[in-house]
């Protein structure tokens, strides 16, 4: 399928699975070697668009590790200082643990940024970010990403866990919108 159409939106064909799961092979490695004498990482997805991609990586993790899966909801405090974040289903707790993050993307990097802080409040011995895909000219954060596995221009992309209003996550591999 070289075009697909979501909704009012048409998609046109931009990363084959191929690409995708040597991107992922790369990160395994890496994580693999880095990761491997720490005590049970725990692996945070962030729902909903990382379910394809985790499934595919922790396939490929080779030390045993824990894995939850979480969603950030803002919602408006009662005092002044605004926005509040909250994680949802983290039940189990991080105090002194290598948490590792596993995002689908990271764009401006405003969502990773508040993940991240948030779980510091709850004293991990270290936070890892793991992301399949990164829009480099996007992100405005000096947060250092540690496992990136592709590199991609600003255009809206759907496909591997990835939806245009809820369409397209099953699709196996990523369509770039068609302007
Ligand atoms: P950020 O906070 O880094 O700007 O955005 C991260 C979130 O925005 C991602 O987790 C994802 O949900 C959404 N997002 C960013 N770029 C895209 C894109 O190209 N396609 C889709 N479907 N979602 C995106």
């Amino acid at each position: 399928m070289n075009t697909i159409r979501l909704h009012d939106k048409s998609f046109k064909h931009y990363i084959t699975a191929n690409q995708i799961h040597k991107a992922i092979d790369a990160l395994a490695e890496q994580m693999n070697n880095d990761l491997k004498n720490e005590n049970l990482p725990l692996f945070l997805s962030v729902l909903n668009g990382a379910f394809m991609f985790t499934a595919d990586l922790i396939r490929k993790m080779e030390f045993d590790l824990e894995l939850s899966f979480i969603k950030l909801a803002s919602y408006s405090g009662t005092q002044s200082t605004g926005e509040v974040n909250e994680i949802i289903g983290l039940n189990t707790s991080v105090e002194g643990r290598t948490v590792v993050i596993v995002e689908d993307i990271v764009d401006t990097g405003v969502t990773i940024e508040k993940l991240v802080e948030t779980l510091n409040e709850h004293h991990p011995k270290q936070v890892k970010i793991c992301t399949l895909l990164l829009k480099p000219d996007q992100y405005k954060k000096s947060l250092y990403l540690d496992y990136v596995g592709l590199k991609i221009p600003n255009a809206f992309i759907v496909g591997y866990g990835l939806d245009y209003n809820s369409l397209g996550r099953q699709l196996p591999e990523i369509y770039v919108i068609d302007s």
